[in-house]
């Protein structure tokens, strides 16, 4: 049990607007108000939480802003543990750009066994009366793109937002207990210039 990872990266990814920022911002310190961080920059924070007995830090990295500064994708990308999808219930072309967020994902963070990766999959704006996207279409693409878990949220009124975190540890912690390591963790250069990737989504 001691084995476990302490520290896990977990990364935010999807259309700008959809959530992420608020998402973060909801799980970490209880608030809605993201004014602050767009203001200051924030690129992660960190939560210390304890799931099935083993006590994690979780470092979530928010990628919003990162759409106009495609070239940092890599270091951004590299190292993580794990990766929420993310789109908005009330958007439906965030919801289709979900497939392209996965390969960009498992292109730049140079993922060995994209199949094998804890995403989790997260519909935001729960609370907002005017849907795009069913709960059904969306748990069909959960099961259709590699049995992701399913998370509808709300960062205005912090419905699942906390489970949904903690699902992503859990897989994380499954992961480790099976022995695999599919992403590289080593020192990203920078300036490393990326290879010619998918063609840019979103
Ligand atoms: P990001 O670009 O993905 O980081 O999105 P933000 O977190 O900046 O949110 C974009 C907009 O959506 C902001 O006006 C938020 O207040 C709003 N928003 C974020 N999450 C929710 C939610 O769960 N419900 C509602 N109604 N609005 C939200």
């Amino acid at each position: 049990m001691t084995s476990k990872s302490s520290l896990l990266k977990v990364i935010l990814l999807g259309d700008g607007g959809v959530g992420k920022s608020s998402l973060m911002n909801r799980y970490v310190t209880n608030k809605f108000d993201t004014h602050l961080f767009h203001t200051i920059g924030v690129e992660f924070l960190n939560k210390e939480l304890e799931v099935d007995g083993h006590t994690v830090t979780l470092q979530i990295w928010d990628t919003a802003g990162q759409e106009r500064f495609r070239s940092l994708r890599t270091p951004f990308y590299r190292g993580s543990d794990c990766c929420l999808l993310t789109f908005s219930v009330d958007d439906n072309q965030s919801f289709l750009n979900l497939s392209n967020w996965k390969k960009e994902f498992a292109y730049y963070a140079d993922v060995k066994e994209p199949e094998k990766f804890p995403f989790v999959v997260l519909g935001n704006k729960l609370d907002v009366p005017e849907r795009q996207v069913s709960g059904e279409d969306a748990r069909q693409w959960c099961r259709e793109n590699g049995g992701h878990p399913y998370f509808e949220t709300s960062a205005k009124d912090s419905t699942n937002v906390a489970a949904a975190f903690e699902e992503a540890v859990r897989r994380v912690l499954a992961q480790e207990d099976r022995g695999e390591h599919l992403i590289p963790t080593d020192t990203v250069d920078l300036h490393r210039k990326p290879r010619s990737g998918p063609s840019s989504c979103c």
